[in-house]
């Protein structure tokens, strides 16, 4: 069987059919008793058209790469925000009023430069929610640290340090107080048993749509995702 071929399902229909999904998924749907063999040499007839049937599927569903220029947007806190690639930038790279502002001379070093401002804005940003909802709750900590990690937004260790994803900063404002507080409840229980999304619940009542977002989204939030 073809490679691309995903699955084949069988049914009372009459011919062979070739389906291809909007993610480039082939589903090849046949009748019962029509062996592999014709099926096979059904799909080789049609191969050139799977291929670019493929093709454009993935050409829609890939995203545009990032190349750090003028009008480009970015997340942060939730919401897109313009880069403006300036010679009038004071510094290579900075978050301004609402925009993020590159000296054109250093575009080659815009991917390291914006990693590098949001480790910083995240370090400062974590650190007083952090320390705000820790007083609130009355939890103690010991410091927040820093981490690239791509889908573990936050973990609590043993000796009492926080550790936030940069990338979180790019969620929206409640989405990150979910995480932190997800973090500070971890101090004194470390499962995610009942008793766990009790108390988180108790801190924080609507916090399931919060984590429902970072599911559904948890994805987008990268320097790629804002195009
Ligand atoms: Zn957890």
């Amino acid at each position: 069987m073809s490679p691309e071929i995903n699955e084949v399902i069988r049914s009372n229909r009459r011919t062979i059919a070739i389906v291809i999904d909007s993610r480039g998924k082939v589903v090849i749907r046949a009748p019962h008793k029509v062996p592999m063999s014709v099926i096979n040499a059904f799909i080789t007839t049609k191969q050139s058209w799977i291929d670019q049937k493929i093709a454009e599927a993935k050409q829609r569903t890939s995203k545009p790469e990032t190349k750090f220029s003028d009008g480009e947007s970015f997340y942060l806190f939730g919401e897109k925000r313009q880069l403006r690639v300036t010679v009038q930038a004071k510094s290579a790279l900075a978050y301004l009023n609402g925009e993020f502002v590159l000296h054109p001379t250093r575009s080659e070093k815009a991917p390291l430069l914006f990693e590098k401002l949001y480790k910083k804005i995240a370090k400062d940003y974590l650190t007083e929610r952090a320390n705000s909802l820790a007083m609130k709750y009355g939890y103690k900590f010991g410091k927040v640290s820093i981490t690239s990690a791509r889908t573990r937004w936050g973990s609590c260790s043993t000796t009492g340090t926080i550790s936030f994803t940069w990338r979180l900063i790019m969620a929206p404002v409640e989405v990150i107080d979910y995480v932190v507080v997800h973090e500070l409840v971890h101090i004194s229980i470390k499962d995610h048993s009942t008793r766990f999304w009790n108390k988180v619940e108790s801190l924080m009542p609507d916090y399931k749509k919060h984590k429902l977002w970072l599911k559904q989204h948890g994805s987008e939030l990268s320097l790629e995702g804002a195009q």
